[in-house]
């Protein structure tokens, strides 16, 4: 149950969506706490609230998790709302998840690194791509300065083959390159996709 690291460590999880990102998670935090290790798990909070709520895969298992709005809250939640690692003494947990990592700000990395330094596990999880099969956001940076990456496949909704990829679905149409990430009333779906069944129109 000991992890191979002398110490605090990032490992990231990545893939498409549908590629049991959220289980790998659960699986690793589940474990932790059979270990009886102190454990905190956050994700981004959809609304504007920071709330207790649950990390869930599309399975339906599930742990608890905090909802916040961005790594100042994970700071603020950990630390008891003075700058984290200011005393030593304080109690961090042993480990900590973070869920969807990809919709955090550049402000992710340094906090992940911060608690790595003091010592922590901390275990992300995230898309690597966007719905273009673009670079997500803050997770090059993270995937560049984690100890250990797992890259997850989904399975291919068109021919069955490991899927990369996640196809967004707009009308039942795939996605433009240029349409916003967030489409306000509009029918979206996304699907696991191989590369050569992503399609993205121009
Ligand atoms: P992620 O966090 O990567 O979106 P989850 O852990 O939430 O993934 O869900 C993974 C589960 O989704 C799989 O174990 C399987 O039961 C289900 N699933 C549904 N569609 C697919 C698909 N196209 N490929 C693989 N798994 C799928």
């Amino acid at each position: 149950l000991k992890s191979p690291y002398h110490g605090g460590h990032l490992e990231v999880i990545v893939g498409p969506m549908f590629s049991g990102k959220s289980e790998e998670l659960i699986r690793r935090v589940t474990r932790a706490l059979i270990a009886r290790q102190r454990v905190a798990v956050f994700k981004p909070a959809i609304d504007d609230r920071y709330h207790a709520t649950q990390v869930a895969s599309h399975a339906g298992r599930s742990i608890e998790a905090v909802a916040v709005r961005g790594a100042v809250d994970i700071r603020a939640h950990l630390a008891g709302e003075g700058p984290l690692l200011s005393s030593p003494e304080a109690e961090l947990p042993e480990v900590v998840g973070i869920d969807e990592a990809q919709f955090f700000g550049s402000d992710l990395g340094p906090l992940v690194l911060d608690l790595a330094e003091a010592g922590v596990r901390v275990i992300l999880a995230g898309l690597d791509l966007d719905f273009r099969a673009e670079p997500f956001g803050c997770i090059p940076d993270l995937l560049a300065r984690a100890e250990s990456v797992e890259k997850l496949t989904a399975i291919c909704t068109v021919c069955g083959a490991p899927a990369t990829r996640s196809q967004r679905l707009i009308g039942g149409q795939p996605a433009r390159f240029d349409d916003p990430v967030v489409l306000v009333g509009a029918q979206e779906a996304y699907e696991a996709r191989c590369r050569v069944h992503h399609e993205v129109r121009r």
